[in-house]
């Protein structure tokens, strides 16, 4: 890099996290949509407002195994003084019976079979006992009463014929598929899944087939980030590393960014002798965005937008890499796949130790959050500098520090981003 690249280099414009998330969210398209099998929706995001065809239960359901009854004929009954109830017939669930009940009468009826007509309640099992009469009538002692409605699941009472059942851009998980299912939608209309490049800088990375040479790593971002990508619900590509050559960096990204809907680049985006991606968003035909957040790790942290597609180049240092695609990658790819477009969503939990390094950036401090008796704590890991992997199998958070001139101390409520097992 010459001297005047290198003066402009030191001379970007920090943003804050906030503001560049905005700039983020505001490039993302939505992704078109397709149809997929029921069976493969899930963790995809729905596509289209699901409304329901018909009320739920369809039918007048019955809560309970027992009798369909009147409930005015069991007003009087109690354990002492039955009554009895001459037994007309028998459904069991899927059955509908073509009896009509009237005063006197009752019907066995098992749980979710259909509540014959003129029953307006059920009485279960447990509160009666069945009888012969002397002329071998089948009949069922009450003991005891019964309200209008009770044990009976009206029609409509879980959802009502036209309501919104799912809206556009939901997540599809476990409850979800059972409402598809319930209403028998077993095609899907999802948006499709974003298919992202991933592009790895630095002549010291070695592929993971290779065996260790002196002084040379194994490119494990861009296999932290396919997973990320692949826990985030988008197709990740990883491509073959590059040099650190402006020339052939740029021509491997622009090449990726027009074969894929997202580039997410690592390594080379500091203020380094090698560091390329700065001269890549310099002398291109996109648009830079942003290239200093006011973050820590991951100051250098670059957005760029090549006709209509995003760059992510993120930092080679494997947690502010880790951060940035957070903080950045993740929101986005969500809202190529429908959902709000909204920032990483966070909770708050009080810090159990002073965390003293502070300064104007916000940190993002690896961290493992517990819950004790309904509330929630959290301390940083510890070894936690930008260049240290191991730190993130043991975080299952990020907390988030403001840049504060004390910094915090112990019993400080702050804010996490969760990151294991909460989506
Ligand atoms: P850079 O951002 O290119 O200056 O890289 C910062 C640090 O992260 C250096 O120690 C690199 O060796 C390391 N690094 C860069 N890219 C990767 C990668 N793909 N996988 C693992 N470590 C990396
Ligand atoms: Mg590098």
């Amino acid at each position: 890099m010459n001297g005047r690249k290198q003066q402009q280099n030191f001379m970007r414009k920090a943003i804050s996290v906030h503001e560049a998330t905005r700039l983020v969210l505001e490039s993302v398209h939505v992704m078109p949509t397709e149809e997929v099998p029921i069976l493969q929706c899930i963790g995809r995001t729905l596509a289209v407002e699901l409304v329901a065809p018909q009320p739920m239960p369809h039918f007048r359901r019955s809560g309970m195994d027992g009798f369909a009854v009147m409930s005015e004929d069991t007003k009087q009954a109690t354990i002492g003084t039955p009554i009895s109830l001459q037994i007309i017939d028998h459904v069991p669930a899927g059955m509908v019976s073509e009896k009509r009940l009237s005063s006197g009468q009752c019907i066995r009826i098992m749980t979710g079979a259909s509540v014959p007509d003129g029953a307006d309640a059920v009485i279960k099992y447990e509160m009666t006992e069945e009888d012969i009469s002397p002329d071998g009538t089948e009949m069922c002692k009450v003991k005891g009463s019964v309200v209008v409605g009770e044990n009976v699941s009206p029609i409509g009472v879980e959802i009502a014929a036209n309501e919104t059942v799912l809206r556009s851009g939901v997540r599809i998980g476990a409850g979800e598929v059972a409402l598809l299912a319930m209403f028998g939608i077993h095609s899907v209309q999802v948006y499709k899944q974003p298919r992202i490049a991933i592009v790895a800088t630095g002549a010291e990375l070695l592929r993971v087939e290779d065996a260790l040479e002196p002084g040379r790593i194994r490119n494990s971002n861009a296999y932290m980030l396919a997973a990320a990508i692949t826990e985030f619900g988008g197709i990740p590509i990883v491509l073959d590393r590059v040099p650190d050559d402006a020339r052939i960096a740029k021509q491997v990204i622009l090449e990726a960014l027009h074969d894929h809907d997202v580039v997410v680049t690592t390594g080379g985006v500091s203020v380094g002798d090698h560091d390329i991606l700065y001269d890549v968003t310099q002398d291109w035909d996109g648009d830079l965005l942003f290239n200093k957040v006011m973050m820590r790790p991951g100051s250098p942290t670059t957005f760029g937008r090549w006709q209509g597609k995003p760059l992510f180049a993120l930092s080679g240092n494997p947690a502010a890499c880790y951060v940035g695609c957070r903080l950045f990658l993740r929101p986005a790819l969500r809202g190529m796949m429908g959902a709000d477009l909204v920032p990483e969503p966070r909770v708050m939990a009080t810090l159990t130790v002073d965390y003293v390094k502070s300064d104007r950036f916000t940190r993002f401090v690896r961290g493992v959050m517990t819950e004790q008796e309904g509330k929630l704590t959290a301390a940083p890991v510890g070894y936690d500098m930008s260049s240290v992997t191991v730190s993130l199998r043991d975080a299952n958070c990020l907390i988030c520090l403001p840049g504060s001139p004390k910094g915090y101390a112990a019993g400080s409520f702050v804010e996490l981003i969760p990151l294991k097992g909460f989506y």
